[in-house]
Protein backbone atom coordinates (compact mmCIF):
# COMPACT_ATOMS: atom_id res chain seq x y z
CA UNK A 1 0.00 0.00 0.00
CA UNK A 2 3.11 2.47 0.30
CA UNK A 3 3.64 4.54 -2.15
CA UNK A 4 6.68 7.01 -1.52
CA UNK A 5 8.39 6.11 1.76
CA UNK A 6 10.03 8.67 3.98
CA UNK A 7 11.95 8.25 7.24
CA UNK A 8 12.83 10.92 9.14
CA UNK A 9 16.45 10.85 10.88
CA UNK A 10 15.48 12.84 13.84
CA UNK A 11 12.38 10.21 14.33
CA UNK A 12 12.02 7.30 16.44
CA UNK A 13 13.34 4.32 13.62
CA UNK A 14 10.08 2.23 14.03
CA UNK A 15 7.92 4.89 12.76
CA UNK A 16 8.10 6.21 9.06
CA UNK A 17 5.97 8.96 8.28
CA UNK A 18 4.88 8.03 4.41
CA UNK A 19 5.70 11.73 3.04
CA UNK A 20 3.06 11.49 0.16
CA UNK A 21 -0.36 10.71 2.13
CA UNK A 22 -2.97 9.12 -0.09
CA UNK A 23 -6.81 8.79 0.10
CA UNK A 24 -8.15 5.63 1.42
CA UNK A 25 -11.17 4.94 -1.12
CA UNK A 26 -12.33 1.22 -1.46
CA UNK A 27 -9.68 -0.18 0.21
CA UNK A 28 -6.80 1.21 -1.95
CA UNK A 29 -4.69 4.48 -1.29
CA UNK A 30 -5.28 6.77 -4.21
CA UNK A 31 -3.96 10.01 -5.26
CA UNK A 32 -7.23 12.73 -5.35
CA UNK A 33 -8.42 12.84 -8.69
CA UNK A 34 -7.06 16.45 -9.04
CA UNK A 35 -3.62 15.29 -8.35
CA UNK A 36 -3.34 17.82 -5.38
CA UNK A 37 -1.69 17.72 -2.27
CA UNK A 38 -1.68 19.83 0.90
CA UNK A 39 1.41 20.16 3.21
CA UNK A 40 0.50 19.16 6.85
CA UNK A 41 2.74 20.12 10.03
CA UNK A 42 4.84 19.31 13.41
CA UNK A 43 3.32 22.41 15.31
CA UNK A 44 5.93 21.20 18.07
CA UNK A 45 8.97 22.31 15.25
CA UNK A 46 6.17 23.89 12.31
CA UNK A 47 8.74 21.46 10.04
CA UNK A 48 6.29 19.88 7.14
CA UNK A 49 6.47 16.35 7.69
CA UNK A 50 4.19 15.24 5.02
CA UNK A 51 1.50 16.10 1.98
CA UNK A 52 -1.68 14.72 2.09
CA UNK A 53 -3.93 14.51 -0.98
CA UNK A 54 -6.23 17.06 -1.23
CA UNK A 55 -9.80 15.50 -1.93
CA UNK A 56 -12.67 17.44 -3.56
CA UNK A 57 -16.18 16.50 -4.26
CA UNK A 58 -15.39 14.20 -7.14
CA UNK A 59 -13.03 12.19 -4.16
CA UNK A 60 -16.11 12.07 -1.99
CA UNK A 61 -18.11 11.13 -4.69
CA UNK A 62 -16.10 7.97 -5.41
CA UNK A 63 -15.89 7.16 -1.59
CA UNK A 64 -19.71 7.23 -0.92
CA UNK A 65 -20.36 5.25 -3.80
CA UNK A 66 -17.74 2.48 -2.49
CA UNK A 67 -19.48 3.02 0.57
CA UNK A 68 -23.14 2.47 -1.09
CA UNK A 69 -21.53 -0.73 -2.68
CA UNK A 70 -20.35 -2.05 0.54
CA UNK A 71 -23.56 -1.51 2.46
CA UNK A 72 -25.37 -3.00 -0.58
CA UNK A 73 -22.65 -5.82 -0.71
CA UNK A 74 -20.31 -8.33 1.25
CA UNK A 75 -21.02 -6.17 4.81
CA UNK A 76 -24.78 -5.72 4.37
CA UNK A 77 -25.14 -9.43 3.92
CA UNK A 78 -23.05 -10.72 6.83
CA UNK A 79 -24.51 -11.82 10.06
CA UNK A 80 -24.34 -9.14 13.16
CA UNK A 81 -22.02 -11.67 15.13
CA UNK A 82 -19.88 -11.74 11.86
CA UNK A 83 -19.35 -7.95 12.16
CA UNK A 84 -18.99 -7.82 15.40
CA UNK A 85 -15.79 -10.23 15.38
CA UNK A 86 -14.05 -7.94 12.41
CA UNK A 87 -14.84 -5.16 14.78
CA UNK A 88 -12.67 -6.85 17.59
CA UNK A 89 -10.09 -7.67 14.81
CA UNK A 90 -9.87 -4.18 14.28
CA UNK A 91 -9.10 -3.62 17.51
CA UNK A 92 -6.12 -6.19 17.97
CA UNK A 93 -4.59 -4.49 14.47
CA UNK A 94 -4.76 -0.66 16.58
CA UNK A 95 -3.66 -2.58 20.02
CA UNK A 96 -0.46 -4.18 17.68
CA UNK A 97 0.08 -0.77 15.60
CA UNK A 98 -0.02 1.56 18.65
CA UNK A 99 3.06 2.57 19.11
CA UNK A 100 3.15 3.77 15.14
CA UNK A 101 -0.30 5.64 15.94
CA UNK A 102 0.78 7.28 19.07
CA UNK A 103 4.15 8.63 17.45
CA UNK A 104 1.30 9.84 14.44
CA UNK A 105 -0.83 11.39 16.38
CA UNK A 106 2.05 13.10 18.24
CA UNK A 107 3.84 14.21 15.22
CA UNK A 108 0.78 15.70 13.64
CA UNK A 109 -1.15 17.54 16.97
CA UNK A 110 1.42 18.42 19.13
CA UNK A 111 -0.53 15.94 21.44
CA UNK A 112 2.45 14.67 24.20
CA UNK A 113 2.63 11.24 23.86
CA UNK A 114 2.27 10.29 27.53
CA UNK A 115 -1.09 11.79 26.86
CA UNK A 116 -2.02 9.49 24.00
CA UNK A 117 -0.70 6.75 25.68
CA UNK A 118 -2.49 6.96 28.71
CA UNK A 119 -5.95 8.31 27.73
CA UNK A 120 -6.47 8.45 24.01
CA UNK A 121 -5.60 5.40 22.55
CA UNK A 122 -7.01 3.46 25.54
CA UNK A 123 -10.70 5.38 24.80
CA UNK A 124 -10.20 4.15 21.27
CA UNK A 125 -9.91 0.59 22.11
CA UNK A 126 -12.35 1.03 24.80
CA UNK A 127 -14.31 2.22 22.27
CA UNK A 128 -14.27 0.18 19.30
CA UNK A 129 -14.44 -2.99 21.82
CA UNK A 130 -17.49 -1.93 23.55
CA UNK A 131 -19.10 -1.23 20.58
CA UNK A 132 -18.26 -4.70 18.47
CA UNK A 133 -20.47 -6.43 21.58
CA UNK A 134 -22.84 -4.25 20.30
CA UNK A 135 -23.68 -5.82 17.00
CA UNK A 136 -25.37 -8.89 17.37
CA UNK A 137 -27.69 -6.91 19.92
CA UNK A 138 -29.53 -4.30 17.97
CA UNK A 139 -32.64 -5.60 18.48
CA UNK A 140 -36.50 -5.37 17.31
CA UNK A 141 -39.54 -5.86 19.06
CA UNK A 142 -42.62 -7.10 19.23
CA UNK A 143 -45.29 -4.90 19.63
CA UNK A 144 -48.86 -6.10 20.25
CA UNK A 145 -51.33 -4.18 18.31
CA UNK A 146 -54.19 -6.51 16.87
CA UNK A 147 -55.53 -9.59 17.47
CA UNK A 148 -55.46 -10.26 13.75
CA UNK A 149 -52.14 -9.15 12.75
CA UNK A 150 -48.41 -10.09 14.44
CA UNK A 151 -46.84 -6.44 14.72
CA UNK A 152 -42.90 -5.80 14.79
CA UNK A 153 -39.79 -3.87 14.52
CA UNK A 154 -36.43 -4.11 13.09
CA UNK A 155 -33.71 -2.11 13.46
CA UNK A 156 -31.66 -1.31 10.35
CA UNK A 157 -28.63 0.23 9.26
CA UNK A 158 -29.33 4.16 8.65
CA UNK A 159 -27.08 3.49 5.63
CA UNK A 160 -23.95 5.61 4.44
CA UNK A 161 -22.60 7.84 7.11
CA UNK A 162 -20.34 11.21 6.49
CA UNK A 163 -18.32 11.63 9.36
CA UNK A 164 -16.24 14.71 9.79
CA UNK A 165 -13.82 15.52 12.50
CA UNK A 166 -11.88 18.14 14.40
CA UNK A 167 -8.27 18.08 15.37
CA UNK A 168 -8.29 18.39 18.96
CA UNK A 169 -8.51 14.08 19.52
CA UNK A 170 -8.18 13.09 15.88
CA UNK A 171 -8.27 8.91 17.10
CA UNK A 172 -10.43 9.31 19.66
CA UNK A 173 -13.21 11.05 18.29
CA UNK A 174 -13.18 9.63 14.77
CA UNK A 175 -13.57 6.22 16.86
CA UNK A 176 -16.75 7.61 18.65
CA UNK A 177 -18.26 7.77 15.20
CA UNK A 178 -16.41 5.00 12.90
CA UNK A 179 -17.20 2.09 15.84
CA UNK A 180 -21.31 2.67 16.96
CA UNK A 181 -21.82 3.21 12.74
CA UNK A 182 -19.92 -0.32 11.51
CA UNK A 183 -21.43 -1.87 14.94
CA UNK A 184 -24.71 -1.05 13.31
CA UNK A 185 -23.99 -1.92 10.04
CA UNK A 186 -23.40 1.39 8.09
CA UNK A 187 -20.77 1.79 6.08
CA UNK A 188 -18.29 5.36 6.31
CA UNK A 189 -16.75 7.97 4.81
CA UNK A 190 -14.78 10.29 7.22
CA UNK A 191 -12.96 13.59 6.57
CA UNK A 192 -10.26 14.01 9.20
CA UNK A 193 -9.69 17.74 9.76
CA UNK A 194 -7.14 19.02 7.52
CA UNK A 195 -4.53 19.87 10.17
CA UNK A 196 -4.57 16.08 11.10
CA UNK A 197 -5.64 13.86 8.30
CA UNK A 198 -2.59 11.42 9.55
CA UNK A 199 -3.67 8.55 11.64
CA UNK A 200 -7.37 8.73 10.47
CA UNK A 201 -5.62 7.31 7.08
CA UNK A 202 -3.63 4.66 9.21
CA UNK A 203 -6.86 3.49 10.91
CA UNK A 204 -8.50 3.47 7.53
CA UNK A 205 -5.57 0.54 6.64
CA UNK A 206 -6.10 -0.77 9.86
CA UNK A 207 -9.62 -1.88 9.06
CA UNK A 208 -8.42 -3.46 5.65
CA UNK A 209 -6.02 -5.24 6.93
CA UNK A 210 -8.45 -6.69 10.17
CA UNK A 211 -10.16 -7.85 7.39
CA UNK A 212 -13.46 -4.98 7.30
CA UNK A 213 -14.54 -5.30 3.68
CA UNK A 214 -13.00 -2.67 1.03
CA UNK A 215 -15.60 0.63 0.85
CA UNK A 216 -16.90 0.10 4.85
CA UNK A 217 -14.53 3.04 6.02
CA UNK A 218 -13.45 5.16 3.09
CA UNK A 219 -11.03 8.47 4.04
CA UNK A 220 -11.13 11.72 2.25
CA UNK A 221 -8.49 14.28 3.36
CA UNK A 222 -9.35 17.54 2.46
CA UNK A 223 -10.36 20.66 3.25
CA UNK A 224 -13.50 21.32 5.20
CA UNK A 225 -14.79 24.10 2.66
CA UNK A 226 -14.70 21.41 -0.40
CA UNK A 227 -14.31 17.47 0.95
CA UNK A 228 -16.33 18.51 4.19
CA UNK A 229 -19.24 20.75 2.01
CA UNK A 230 -19.45 17.53 -0.67
CA UNK A 231 -19.99 15.04 1.50
CA UNK A 232 -22.85 17.14 3.72
CA UNK A 233 -24.30 18.36 0.30
CA UNK A 234 -24.27 14.50 -1.06
CA UNK A 235 -27.18 13.22 -2.31
CA UNK A 236 -26.43 9.68 -1.34
CA UNK A 237 -25.19 10.29 1.65
CA UNK A 238 -27.76 9.34 4.37
CA UNK A 239 -26.54 11.20 8.03
CA UNK A 240 -23.85 13.50 8.65
CA UNK A 241 -22.00 13.00 12.45
CA UNK A 242 -20.08 16.24 13.04
CA UNK A 243 -17.78 17.41 15.73
CA UNK A 244 -16.44 20.92 15.53
CA UNK A 245 -17.46 24.41 15.68
CA UNK A 246 -20.75 25.73 16.05
CA UNK A 247 -20.21 28.47 13.02
CA UNK A 248 -19.53 25.18 10.96
CA UNK A 249 -22.23 22.95 12.82
CA UNK A 250 -24.58 25.61 11.10
CA UNK A 251 -23.33 25.19 7.77
CA UNK A 252 -23.92 21.09 7.91
CA UNK A 253 -27.38 21.90 8.90
CA UNK A 254 -28.10 23.94 6.00
CA UNK A 255 -26.09 21.68 3.73
CA UNK A 256 -28.01 18.40 5.20
CA UNK A 257 -31.11 20.06 4.75
CA UNK A 258 -31.09 19.08 0.70
CA UNK A 259 -31.92 15.20 1.04
CA UNK A 260 -32.99 15.67 4.35
CA UNK A 261 -30.08 14.18 6.28
CA UNK A 262 -29.92 12.76 9.63
CA UNK A 263 -27.02 14.89 11.69
CA UNK A 264 -25.77 14.55 14.97
CA UNK A 265 -23.73 17.67 16.37
CA UNK A 266 -21.01 17.75 18.44
CA UNK A 267 -20.17 21.30 19.19
CA UNK A 268 -18.08 23.52 21.69
CA UNK A 269 -18.59 24.75 24.73
CA UNK A 270 -17.26 27.43 27.57
CA UNK A 271 -17.78 24.87 30.51
CA UNK A 272 -18.18 26.35 34.21
CA UNK A 273 -16.06 24.55 37.19
CA UNK A 274 -18.07 26.22 40.17
CA UNK A 275 -16.23 26.08 43.47
CA UNK A 276 -17.41 26.71 47.02
CA UNK A 277 -15.55 27.25 50.02
CA UNK A 278 -16.77 23.82 51.32
CA UNK A 279 -15.01 21.73 48.96
CA UNK A 280 -11.66 20.04 48.69
CA UNK A 281 -9.72 23.05 47.98
CA UNK A 282 -6.57 21.30 46.38
CA UNK A 283 -8.24 18.68 45.03
CA UNK A 284 -10.48 21.07 43.39
CA UNK A 285 -7.77 22.96 42.31
CA UNK A 286 -5.61 19.83 40.61
CA UNK A 287 -9.02 19.56 38.79
CA UNK A 288 -9.33 22.48 37.48
CA UNK A 289 -5.88 22.61 36.54
CA UNK A 290 -6.54 19.15 33.97
CA UNK A 291 -9.81 20.70 33.27
CA UNK A 292 -8.43 23.48 31.44
CA UNK A 293 -4.82 22.87 31.05
CA UNK A 294 -5.14 19.12 29.68
CA UNK A 295 -4.74 18.68 25.49
CA UNK A 296 -3.41 22.46 25.89
CA UNK A 297 -7.40 23.59 26.81
CA UNK A 298 -8.18 22.10 22.74
CA UNK A 299 -10.71 20.02 24.69
CA UNK A 300 -14.86 20.68 23.77
CA UNK A 301 -15.44 20.41 27.89
CA UNK A 302 -12.37 21.96 29.08
CA UNK A 303 -13.60 24.10 32.49
CA UNK A 304 -12.60 27.21 30.92
CA UNK A 305 -14.65 29.33 32.95
CA UNK A 306 -13.20 28.60 36.90
CA UNK A 307 -16.35 29.95 39.00
CA UNK A 308 -14.65 30.19 42.88
CA UNK A 309 -16.31 31.84 45.86
CA UNK A 310 -15.32 34.82 46.86
CA UNK A 311 -14.07 33.48 50.70
CA UNK A 312 -11.46 30.88 48.56
CA UNK A 313 -11.16 33.14 45.22
CA UNK A 314 -7.47 34.44 46.81
CA UNK A 315 -6.47 31.03 47.99
CA UNK A 316 -7.81 29.32 45.08
CA UNK A 317 -6.04 31.70 42.53
CA UNK A 318 -3.08 31.83 44.03
CA UNK A 319 -2.86 28.01 44.22
CA UNK A 320 -3.71 27.24 40.67
CA UNK A 321 -1.07 30.00 39.72
CA UNK A 322 1.51 27.67 40.62
CA UNK A 323 0.24 25.07 39.66
CA UNK A 324 -0.07 26.68 35.88
CA UNK A 325 3.56 27.06 36.27
CA UNK A 326 4.78 23.98 37.12
CA UNK A 327 3.40 22.64 34.00
CA UNK A 328 6.36 20.71 31.95
CA UNK A 329 5.72 22.74 28.51
CA UNK A 330 7.76 20.84 26.06
CA UNK A 331 8.83 18.42 23.39
CA UNK A 332 5.65 16.39 22.94
CA UNK A 333 7.33 13.17 22.24
CA UNK A 334 9.54 13.55 25.69
CA UNK A 335 7.62 11.18 27.97
CA UNK A 336 7.52 13.53 30.72
CA UNK A 337 6.10 16.55 28.98
CA UNK A 338 2.63 17.44 29.69
CA UNK A 339 1.74 20.06 27.82
CA UNK A 340 2.50 20.03 23.97
CA UNK A 341 2.01 23.06 21.99
CA UNK A 342 -1.34 24.47 19.88
CA UNK A 343 -2.22 22.27 16.76
CA UNK A 344 -1.14 25.07 14.12
CA UNK A 345 0.41 28.89 14.18
CA UNK A 346 -2.91 29.97 13.35
CA UNK A 347 -4.71 28.77 16.64
CA UNK A 348 -1.72 30.03 18.21
CA UNK A 349 -1.89 33.65 17.38
CA UNK A 350 -5.87 33.07 17.92
CA UNK A 351 -5.32 31.86 21.66
CA UNK A 352 -2.37 34.09 22.23
CA UNK A 353 -5.13 37.85 21.00
CA UNK A 354 -7.50 36.21 23.26
CA UNK A 355 -4.82 36.87 26.03
CA UNK A 356 -4.67 40.51 25.13
CA UNK A 357 -8.14 40.90 24.74
CA UNK A 358 -8.20 39.58 28.44
CA UNK A 359 -5.88 42.12 29.08
CA UNK A 360 -7.97 44.88 27.79
CA UNK A 361 -10.76 44.29 29.46
CA UNK A 362 -9.56 44.54 32.43
CA UNK A 363 -8.82 40.98 33.83
CA UNK A 364 -5.12 40.31 35.91
CA UNK A 365 -2.75 37.78 34.17
CA UNK A 366 -1.78 35.87 37.28
CA UNK A 367 0.42 32.99 35.20
CA UNK A 368 1.72 32.54 31.28
CA UNK A 369 0.38 35.41 29.68
CA UNK A 370 2.07 34.74 26.11
CA UNK A 371 3.91 32.05 23.97
CA UNK A 372 6.26 29.96 25.73
CA UNK A 373 9.98 29.42 23.25
CA UNK A 374 10.33 30.96 20.35
CA UNK A 375 9.62 28.10 17.81
CA UNK A 376 6.35 26.05 18.14
CA UNK A 377 3.03 26.93 18.62
CA UNK A 378 3.55 26.66 22.37
CA UNK A 379 1.84 28.90 24.73
CA UNK A 380 2.19 29.22 28.53
CA UNK A 381 -0.43 27.67 30.89
CA UNK A 382 -1.67 31.00 31.50
CA UNK A 383 -4.26 32.02 34.54
CA UNK A 384 -6.77 35.33 34.06
CA UNK A 385 -8.06 36.19 37.17
CA UNK A 386 -10.51 39.16 38.30
CA UNK A 387 -12.68 37.98 35.07
CA UNK A 388 -16.22 39.46 34.84
CA UNK A 389 -18.77 36.93 33.54
CA UNK A 390 -19.55 39.61 30.15
CA UNK A 391 -16.16 39.85 29.47
CA UNK A 392 -15.47 37.82 26.00
CA UNK A 393 -12.79 35.71 27.22
CA UNK A 394 -15.42 34.64 29.82
CA UNK A 395 -18.24 34.15 27.23
CA UNK A 396 -16.46 33.05 23.69
CA UNK A 397 -14.15 29.56 22.96
CA UNK A 398 -10.72 30.34 23.71
CA UNK A 399 -9.84 26.55 22.92
CA UNK A 400 -6.15 27.36 24.72
CA UNK A 401 -4.68 26.73 27.60
CA UNK A 402 -6.30 30.03 29.13
CA UNK A 403 -8.34 29.73 32.45
CA UNK A 404 -10.74 32.67 33.31
CA UNK A 405 -11.25 32.46 37.05
CA UNK A 406 -14.72 34.46 38.16
CA UNK A 407 -15.12 35.23 41.90
CA UNK A 408 -19.06 34.81 42.98
CA UNK A 409 -20.99 35.67 46.35
CA UNK A 410 -24.28 33.42 46.32
CA UNK A 411 -25.59 29.83 44.82
CA UNK A 412 -27.95 32.12 42.63
CA UNK A 413 -25.08 34.47 41.52
CA UNK A 414 -22.81 31.12 40.62
CA UNK A 415 -26.07 29.39 38.57
CA UNK A 416 -26.54 32.25 36.64
CA UNK A 417 -23.23 32.81 35.73
CA UNK A 418 -22.75 29.53 34.78
CA UNK A 419 -25.93 29.28 32.62
CA UNK A 420 -24.89 32.39 30.80
CA UNK A 421 -23.27 31.69 28.03
CA UNK A 422 -24.37 30.42 24.69
CA UNK A 423 -22.94 27.30 25.26
CA UNK A 424 -24.53 23.98 26.99
CA UNK A 425 -21.75 21.47 26.72
CA UNK A 426 -20.72 20.31 30.61
CA UNK A 427 -20.05 21.89 34.05
CA UNK A 428 -18.19 21.13 37.06
CA UNK A 429 -19.42 21.78 41.03
CA UNK A 430 -17.51 21.00 44.00
CA UNK A 431 -19.22 21.36 47.39
CA UNK A 432 -19.49 19.11 50.13
CA UNK A 433 -22.93 20.22 50.80
CA UNK A 434 -25.34 17.34 49.27
CA UNK A 435 -28.50 19.67 48.81
CA UNK A 436 -26.47 21.82 47.28
CA UNK A 437 -25.13 19.49 44.91
CA UNK A 438 -28.33 18.25 43.75
CA UNK A 439 -29.79 21.17 43.40
CA UNK A 440 -26.75 22.20 41.00
CA UNK A 441 -27.15 18.95 39.39
CA UNK A 442 -30.64 19.86 38.51
CA UNK A 443 -30.46 23.76 37.69
CA UNK A 444 -26.85 23.51 35.51
CA UNK A 445 -27.78 23.92 31.56
CA UNK A 446 -25.09 20.81 30.84
CA UNK A 447 -25.31 17.35 28.34
CA UNK A 448 -22.92 16.21 31.26
CA UNK A 449 -22.81 17.72 35.12
CA UNK A 450 -19.61 16.65 36.83
CA UNK A 451 -19.91 16.59 41.32
CA UNK A 452 -16.63 16.67 42.97
CA UNK A 453 -14.32 15.77 39.50
CA UNK A 454 -13.85 17.37 36.59
CA UNK A 455 -13.47 16.11 33.06
CA UNK A 456 -13.72 12.22 33.39
CA UNK A 457 -15.86 10.77 30.02
CA UNK A 458 -17.25 7.03 29.36
CA UNK A 459 -18.18 5.75 26.20
CA UNK A 460 -20.80 3.98 27.74
CA UNK A 461 -22.10 7.60 29.21
CA UNK A 462 -24.41 10.01 26.73
CA UNK A 463 -22.47 12.66 25.22
CA UNK A 464 -23.25 16.15 23.95
CA UNK A 465 -24.81 18.92 24.49
CA UNK A 466 -27.72 22.08 24.00
CA UNK A 467 -27.81 25.24 22.07
CA UNK A 468 -24.84 26.37 20.27
CA UNK A 469 -23.38 23.08 22.25
CA UNK A 470 -25.19 20.89 19.37
CA UNK A 471 -27.92 18.65 19.31
CA UNK A 472 -28.07 14.82 19.68
CA UNK A 473 -26.11 12.50 22.19
CA UNK A 474 -22.96 9.55 20.89
CA UNK A 475 -21.95 7.06 23.27
CA UNK A 476 -23.94 4.48 24.77
CA UNK A 477 -26.61 3.39 22.93
CA UNK A 478 -27.74 6.86 21.98
CA UNK A 479 -25.20 5.73 19.00
CA UNK A 480 -27.08 2.91 18.35
CA UNK A 481 -30.23 4.90 17.59
CA UNK A 482 -28.24 7.63 15.75
CA UNK A 483 -26.95 4.77 12.96
CA UNK A 484 -30.49 2.81 12.79
CA UNK A 485 -34.17 3.43 11.96
CA UNK A 486 -36.88 1.41 12.95
CA UNK A 487 -38.85 -0.56 10.45
CA UNK A 488 -42.54 -2.16 11.07
CA UNK A 489 -43.40 -5.08 9.78
CA UNK A 490 -47.07 -5.47 10.08
CA UNK A 491 -48.18 -9.46 8.87
CA UNK A 492 -51.91 -9.96 8.56
CA UNK A 493 -52.62 -13.05 10.03
CA UNK A 494 -56.81 -13.22 10.62
CA UNK A 495 -57.65 -14.43 13.30
P1 LIG B 1 -14.14 23.19 12.67
O1 LIG B 1 -13.43 24.28 12.05
O2 LIG B 1 -15.60 23.28 12.83
O3 LIG B 1 -13.76 21.89 11.82
C1 LIG B 1 -14.24 20.64 12.12
C2 LIG B 1 -14.26 19.78 10.88
O4 LIG B 1 -15.20 20.30 9.95
C3 LIG B 1 -12.93 19.73 10.15
O5 LIG B 1 -12.75 18.44 9.60
C4 LIG B 1 -13.15 20.77 9.07
O6 LIG B 1 -12.29 20.60 7.97
C5 LIG B 1 -14.58 20.50 8.70
N1 LIG B 1 -15.25 21.59 7.99
C6 LIG B 1 -14.93 22.91 7.95
N2 LIG B 1 -15.81 23.58 7.18
C7 LIG B 1 -16.69 22.68 6.70
C8 LIG B 1 -17.82 22.76 5.86
N3 LIG B 1 -18.24 23.92 5.33
N4 LIG B 1 -18.51 21.63 5.59
C9 LIG B 1 -18.13 20.46 6.12
N5 LIG B 1 -17.06 20.31 6.92
C10 LIG B 1 -16.34 21.41 7.22
O7 LIG B 1 -13.60 22.87 14.11
P2 LIG B 1 -12.10 22.67 14.57
O8 LIG B 1 -11.48 24.02 14.58
O9 LIG B 1 -11.46 21.60 13.82
O10 LIG B 1 -12.31 22.11 16.06
C11 LIG B 1 -12.53 22.93 17.15
C12 LIG B 1 -14.00 22.96 17.53
O11 LIG B 1 -14.53 21.65 17.73
C13 LIG B 1 -14.21 23.67 18.83
O12 LIG B 1 -15.30 24.57 18.74
C14 LIG B 1 -14.53 22.56 19.81
O13 LIG B 1 -15.24 22.93 20.94
C15 LIG B 1 -15.25 21.59 18.95
N6 LIG B 1 -15.20 20.25 19.53
C16 LIG B 1 -16.34 19.72 20.09
C17 LIG B 1 -16.34 18.46 20.67
C18 LIG B 1 -17.59 17.86 21.28
O14 LIG B 1 -17.63 16.68 21.55
N7 LIG B 1 -18.63 18.62 21.50
C19 LIG B 1 -15.16 17.73 20.69
C20 LIG B 1 -14.01 18.29 20.12
C21 LIG B 1 -14.05 19.55 19.54
P3 LIG B 1 -10.92 21.47 7.92
O15 LIG B 1 -10.06 20.99 9.02
O16 LIG B 1 -10.35 21.20 6.60
O17 LIG B 1 -11.32 22.91 8.10
MG1 LIG C 1 -0.23 18.55 11.55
Amino acid sequence: MQSTSYLRRDLPPQLSVRYRQDLLIDGTRLPALSGRYFETRNPATEEVIAEVAEGDAADIDRAVKSARAALEGEWGQMRAADRGTLLLKFADAIRNAQDELVELESLDSGKPVSAIRRQDLPAVLDTLRYYAGFADKINGQVIPSRPDALTYTVREPLGVVGAIIPWNFPLMIGMWKIAPALACGCTVVLKPAELTSLTALRLGELAIEAGIPAGVLNVVTGFGRTAGQALVDHPDVDKVTFTGSPAVGRQILRGAAGNLKRVTLELGGKSANIVFPDADLDAAVKAASSGIFFNAGQVCSAGSRILVHEDVYTEFVGKLAARARAIRIGDPTEAGTAMGPLVSATQMKRVLDYIDIGRTEGAAVVAGGGRHGSTGCFVAATVLANVKPDMRVAQEEIFGPVATVIAFRTEEEALSIANGTAYSLAAGVWSADISRVHRFARRLKAGTVWVNTYGPTDVRLPWGGARDSGFGREHGDAAIDNFTESKVVWIQTGL
